[in-house]
């Protein structure tokens, strides 16, 4: 479903993605673990469209991201690539249900009753059906995050894109997010997330990326990399980790 093939991306003098592969299978979660700077995120906006490479192929289905020109055609992209980030960045002015049926009303033209039936089951799915009514304002970190995880779905998304979304949440609230994520994947959703929880990387992916300095340095089953990778980087870093 997701193809990177030698993906090199800089901002001015600076190369920060020094030749990608990465391929990710429909179903598959993929996790991508590494040091601060080292190119995660980027790697995640290249795949959603946000940044265009200088070189390299990115593919999304049929649909060669790396040679999108139109903003029309990025936002068509977008439309099928669910993106959870660590800030939630609800509208603290819309209920939870308004918050998930906005952009199906908005942008893909749902009519508001198919779009708040297909909400309330979401919220089921995120757990979170008691709070249709409330705001954000009223709800805890974890709880928001579910909220945001369930207004990703709402798009009906191909890939869900998860950056960092348990690192802004109290220890307390993790967990909870961690099982709908968790449970997104059991049900085949295809993911790519950036994460720092090593023991939840190693539990729900089918692979995992080890990045540093703007390449991959290590990919396999989280059993190789947690465990069996030799390589005293990785080493270090998942050991002061999990
Ligand atoms: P973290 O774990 O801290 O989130 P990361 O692995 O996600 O790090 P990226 O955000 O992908 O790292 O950043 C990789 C490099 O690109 C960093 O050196 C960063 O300073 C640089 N960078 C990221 N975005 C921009 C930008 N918009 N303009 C200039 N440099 C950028
Ligand atoms: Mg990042």
């Amino acid at each position: 479903l997701v193809a990177l093939e030698d993906v090199h991306l800089s901002f001015g003098q600076n190369e920060v993605l020094k030749g990608i592969d990465l391929q990710v299978s429909k179903g598959e979660a993929v996790s991508i673990i590494g040091p601060s700077g080292s190119g995660k995120s980027t790697i995640l906006r290249c795949i959603n469209g946000l940044l265009t490479p200088q070189s390299g192929k990115i593919s999304v289905g049929e649909t060669r991201v790396d040679q999108l020109k139109t903003e029309a055609e990025k936002i068509a992209l977008r439309k099928r690539i669910g993106i959870v980030f660590q800030q939630f960045n609800l509208f603290p002015h819309l209920t939870v249900l308004d918050n998930i049926t906005i952009a199906p009303i908005k942008i893909l033209g749902t009519p508001k009753a198919e779009a708040e039936r297909h909400a309330r089951e979401l919220l089921e799915r995120v757990h979170l059906s008691a709070k249709v009514n409330a705001y954000p304002g009223e709800l805890s970190g974890g709880q928001q995050q579910r909220v945001a995880i369930g207004r990703a779905l709402a798009m009906r998304p191909e890939l869900v894109l998860f950056d960092e979304v348990t690192s802004a949440l109290d220890p307390e609230t993790v967990g909870e997010v961690l099982a709908v994520i968790r449970e997104l994947v059991q049900e085949g959703m295809t993911s790519i997330l950036v994460t720092h929880e090593m023991r939840f990387a190693e539990e729900i992916s089918d692979k995992v990326i080890f990045t540093e300095n703007g390449r991959i340095v290590e990919q396999g089953p989280p059993d190789y990399l947690f465990h069996k990778a030799d390589n005293p980087r990785i080493r270090s870093f998942v050991g002061g980790l999990s």
